[in-house]
């Protein structure tokens, strides 16, 4: 274990980040790295608890608990406190494929798990598994892991997020010839086209892309499955197909007004601000532009927080982010016990971002948005909202009803809806004929078999739109099975048997 007082004798310490105000003036990532002497000292706070619930990833009253990909945490952060920075690499690498994503952006359900997190601040688990990766990038130690073998079986795998990557690897190491196609022009699904670069650089996702097409995996980009190759020419061509299309249909917001102009997706004004940063650094003009607006996000979310970061750096005037729940509690609540998630008030990137520039938070709680209303040219003007708050009705059941007298106009000349997603594209789905439930591909967890011999599904597509860690856990999973039922039996590893 790390060092048997540890916990007692350290504080854990907070992950550093660059100066809100300086960090506005660019697309760099936001967080700088801990010293090894800093991180040597926070994994020695590691009790290497005989039953660590920070490894072992489960669902708990609908949130996460634990880390999903049964990452060996009390094992690597032993060896980070040792100094054995090559071994704690070989062992993070035995259980997730990504490390330098989850590291980077997962919201670490593992330290709402950690034991110390009983009755002091986790040990910082995240950071650690960024800074193992990290390391083994710059010395060198990750190369080419090129296969010995190949059985000469093809599998075609749709989508190349999280989940389509982490089963192209985990199929290509056991020997079999893996494509990848992908609509949009880059690979990384939403790691590119979603979460903003100063919360993950593009650089760090296509290295990887970069690596695993060194390895043999062929990644077919700007082709729709669907449109340009149709579901039975796929079938036909390979032995097994994969679906990791994502659950990007985003949920609207049907009032009058909504088709003002300056009224947008979320995920419409993030992907073209990438796209447009990374083709040209914003000198094509191609995105959505926030300079000198008053800016209103719709939704309570991470993906609100991107765009919030997002507006901020193209110098908006004013941000808002309305959210419908009302402010979340500083500590946990009776209902809310360890080892579930903690469902604790935060203060993200983005929020101190805004409060750095405008001098305030820029959340408003329990908000609900009733009308946008645009000027005689049809672009957006203001926007207005009435306070919500729950109450119970004759049935014993939460609901929330309109706070008399709270109406309220907002001057708003773009709005940003990110109030969730409600599961995969569907056109997609109903070509290859895959059964659905709820509106993503039916296929049970475990097996991840459709109605459809051959096919499977995996990653957001089947769960719903989840997290990275989730991705990379299906993805891996799905490869397995598939494995088995290409070859009869397979020898790739699954979290059962971590
Ligand atoms: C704005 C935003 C921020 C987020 N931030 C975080 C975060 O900080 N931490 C975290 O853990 N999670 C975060 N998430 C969630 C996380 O990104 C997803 O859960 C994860 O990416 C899902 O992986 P996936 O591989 O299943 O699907 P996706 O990443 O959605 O990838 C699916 C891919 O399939 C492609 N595709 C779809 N249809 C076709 C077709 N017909 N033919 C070819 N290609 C197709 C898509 O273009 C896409 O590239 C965020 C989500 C959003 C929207
Ligand atoms: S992947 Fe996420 S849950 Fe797992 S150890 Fe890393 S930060 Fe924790």
């Amino acid at each position: 274990m790390g060092k048997a007082t540890g916990f007692i004798e350290i504080k854990r310490e907070e992950a550093t980040e660059r100066d809100p105000k300086q960090r506005l003036n660019d697309w760099k990532e936001y967080a700088a790295p801990f010293s090894d002497e800093v991180l040597s000292r926070q994994g020695a706070r590691c009790m290497d608890c005989g039953t660590p619930f920070c490894h072992i990833g489960t669902e708990i009253n609908g949130s996460t608990s634990g880390c999903p990909v049964y990452n060996l945490i009390p094992e690597w952060n032993d060896l980070v406190y040792r100094g054995k920075w090559k071994e704690a690499l070989d062992r993070l690498m035995k259980t997730n494929n990504f490390p330098e994503f989850t590291g980077r952006v997962c919201p670490a359900p593992c330290e709402g798990s950690c034991t110390v997190a009983i009755s002091d601040p986790a040990v910082t688990i995240k950071n650690i598994e960024q800074s193992i990766i990290d390391k083994g990038f710059e010395n060198g130690w990750i190369t080419p892991r090129i296969p010995e073998r190949r059985t000469g079986k093809k599998v075609a795998i749709i989508g190349s997020g999280p989940a389509g990557m982490a089963a192209a690897d985990q199929l290509n190491q056991a020997g079999h010839t893996v494509t990848v196609f992908e609509k949009s022009d880059r690979a990384g699904g939403l790691l590119t086209y979603g979460i903003p670069n100063m919360k993950l650089d593009k650089e760090v996702v296509e290295r990887r892309v970069r690596l695993l097409e060194q390895e043999g995996i062929d990644f077919v980009t700007s082709t729709e499955i669907g449109k340009d190759i149709t579901p039975s020419e796929l079938k036909e061509q390979y032995d097994s197909v994969i679906i990791c299309t994502g659950a990007q249909k985003q949920r609207d917001l049907p009032i009058e007004g909504r088709k003002s102009e300056g009224v947008h997706f979320a995920m419409d004004y993030l992907t073209v601000s990438t796209k447009s940063l990374l083709d040209s650094g914003f000198q094509d003009g191609n995105y959505i532009d926030a300079k000198g607006k008053d800016v209103i996000v719709i939704g309570g979310g991470d993906t609100g927080a991107d765009c919030i970061a997002t507006a901020l750096r193209q110098d908006c005037k004013s941000i808002v982010q309305f959210g419908k729940h009302p402010q979340l509690p500083l500590a946990r609540t009776g209902d809310n016990a360890w080892p579930e998630f903690p469902k604790v008030f935060s203060v993200e990137y983005a929020h101190k971002e805004a409060k750095a520039k405008f001098g305030e938070d820029p959340r408003q709680y329990s908000i609900q948005t009733k009308r946008f209303v645009a000027d005689e040219n049809g672009k957006l003007k203001e926007l207005h909202t009435v306070q919500m708050r729950k109450v119970t009705d004759e049935n014993g059941m939460f609901v929330y009803e309109e706070v008399p007298g709270t109406e309220k106009v907002w001057p708003a000349q773009l709005v940003l809806i990110a109030i969730g997603f409600e599961g995969p594209e569907q056109p997609l789905l109903e070509t290859f004929g895959v059964d659905t439930d709820k509106r993503r591909v039916k296929a049970a967890y475990g097996d991840f078999s459709t109605n459809i011999e051959g096919v499977f599904a995996a990653g957001d597509a089947r769960r719903g739109q989840s997290l990275i860690v989730w991705a990379i856990n299906e993805g891996r999973e799905v490869a397995y099975k598939v494995d088995q039922f290409l070859m009869g039996k397979s020898s790739l590893p699954t979290v059962e048997a971590m």
